[in-house]
């Protein structure tokens, strides 16, 4: 039975609930009043269950769903301002015992490279992503418990945030890791890490049994419930995602409202992000052995209807997604972006030979970090590489509260210019520093509280002509 508190994946994600979810948002789905009063209720920038998003997302009238896009677009400007933050992915381990079907690490898979980072491997591939500018980074491995223990998670954590190498340093170390323990998640709460992030990849219980079908990560209530466990650790900012095209998008759609609403009634916090990954052609993987990719169109609807839905969520976008299409899910509600990527294990420091890649996905994406600071900001978006939350103790509950307020973004505004300012100095290109210094200048005018702004051209000044880094508010 549907129970949004209950700790059984069974209950909270409730496959008969969602069945009739869809059903309501069929039956609905050109019912006008009804979408009316939806778009009105998400006006108030309090959220929406996940019935009404499902029916807003059902919704086929085209005068409605530019209604849904502005509103996408507003609500976004509204506690994201016109700022992106900025990440990479490092690749720590490949070794995987799991049988995922729509991934190249699978075990079956004999012919891929297999490689773990050694911790002097990880202090040259954290250089090289120091000297890019990257200040904030998501680890990446495959389960293996016998190579990619808890020690070496928690070594390599260690190492990443001891490395200071020139101006360079990674200030916040998030990880997407298979689902574990209690006692587990409670070490890496005390090592210091972000976000943990773990991707359902599918809320549709009998495919994600068919498309894991062999490993630990078979267990999908165990993978399911590892929010409950990781939030019982001591974690408090969780990042949710599914991979779309392994199962119908409007039945994903609703489950990861539903894991978030679940979130928030048993914790009083919901996620800290959504990821939305498209599935993608990698090594032995052929998107089209799936049968329920989407579309540009369907996918920026997506974006839209999460964005209105959970408003204070940030949502991510990898590199998985090519320059056109990150660009319109931009403006829709997408508030981080990775840039200059590798999906490979130890790729920034060398590229791989062809006949030998160990990548999880092909990048569609290939540019530079410069190339991508330099055409956000020509989009006059902030690029941004504030980790202040989590270093200020903003997390969770207290970290929502200030989001739900908006007051966050007192902070917010400030910090991304001054980080921008410390990437302009330390890591640009001449052409990407010359239209940042200029972003920079107009955009410190709208610190809305005339303190602060003496305080961040102080600042700013300071990192210029004193080669003083890392301020925050
Ligand atoms: S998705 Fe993760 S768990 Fe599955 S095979 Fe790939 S690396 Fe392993
Ligand atoms: S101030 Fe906090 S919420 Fe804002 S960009 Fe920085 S880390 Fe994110």
């Amino acid at each position: 039975m549907y129970d949004v508190n209950s700790k059984c994946a069974d209950d909270f994600i409730n496959h008969e609930e969602i069945l009739e979810t869809l059903a309501y948002a069929d039956e609905n789905k050109e019912n006008v009043a009804l979408i009316d009063a939806i778009i009105e209720k998400a006006k108030k920038r309090k959220g929406l269950s996940h019935r009404e998003a499902s029916v807003l997302l059902a919704c086929p009238i085209e005068e409605k769903n530019q209604e849904i896009y502005k509103l996408a677009e507003q609500i976004k400007k509204d506690f994201y301002g016109n700022r992106i933050v900025m990440f990479a992915p490092l690749y720590l381990s490949n070794y995987c015992v799991n049988g995922c079907t729509y991934c190249p690490y699978h075990a079956k898979n004999k012919h891929i490279p297999r490689k773990q980072l050694s911790q002097e491997d990880i202090r040259r591939e954290v250089i090289a992503l120091q000297d890019m500018g990257h200040k904030r980074l998501a680890l990446e491995a495959g389960e293996d418990p016998v190579r990619n223990t808890m020690d070496y998670y928690l070594k390599s954590i260690e190492t990443i945030y001891s490395i200071k190498h020139k101006n360079g340093a990674i200030r916040r170390v998030n990880i997407n890791m298979a689902a574990t323990t209690v006692d587990n998640y409670r070490l890496l709460k005390e090592a210091g890490i972000g976000t943990y992030i773990l991707f359902q990849e599918t809320y549709h219980k009998e495919s994600y049994l068919e498309l894991h079908p062999t490993g630990p990560k078979h267990d999908y209530n165990y993978h399911t419930e590892a929010m409950d466990r990781a939030m019982e650790g001591g974690i408090d900012d969780v990042g949710l995602g599914v991979l779309f095209g392994l199962d119908k998008y409007r039945y994903e759609f609703a489950g990861l409202l539903m894991h978030a609403e679940h979130l928030e009634a048993a914790f009083g916090v919901g996620p800290h992000t959504i990821s939305v990954p498209r599935l993608k052609h990698a090594d032995d993987i052929n998107p089209d052995d799936f049968n329920n990719g989407i579309d540009d169109d369907t996918f920026a609807k997506i974006v839209a209807c999460i964005r209105i839905a959970v408003p204070y969520t940030g949502m991510i976008i990898s590199t998985r997604e090519n320059q056109k299409t990150r660009e319109r899910v931009l403006h829709l509600g997408i508030s981080q972006i990775s840039g200059g990527s590798r999906t490979s294990v130890g790729g920034y420091c060398e590229p791989e030979p062809d006949d030998a890649k160990s990548e999880q996905f092909d990048v569609s994406d290939t540019r530079t970090l410069d190339e991508v600071v330099r055409w956000l900001m020509e989009m006059e978006y902030i690029p941004s590489f504030c980790t202040a939350c989590y270093r200020e103790g903003r997390t969770g509950d207290r970290f929502m509260s200030l989001c739900k307020s908006g007051q966050i973004q007192n902070c917010c505004h400030p910090n991304a210019l001054m980080t921008l300012k410390e990437y302009l100095m330390d890591y640009a290109s001449l052409e990407t520093k010359a239209i940042g210094d200029k972003l920079i200048e107009k955009e410190v005018l709208n610190v809305p509280n005339e303190k602060a702004r003496a305080v961040v051209l102080e600042n700013l000044r300071l990192i210029e002509h004193d080669n003083r880094r890392d301020f925050r508010f």
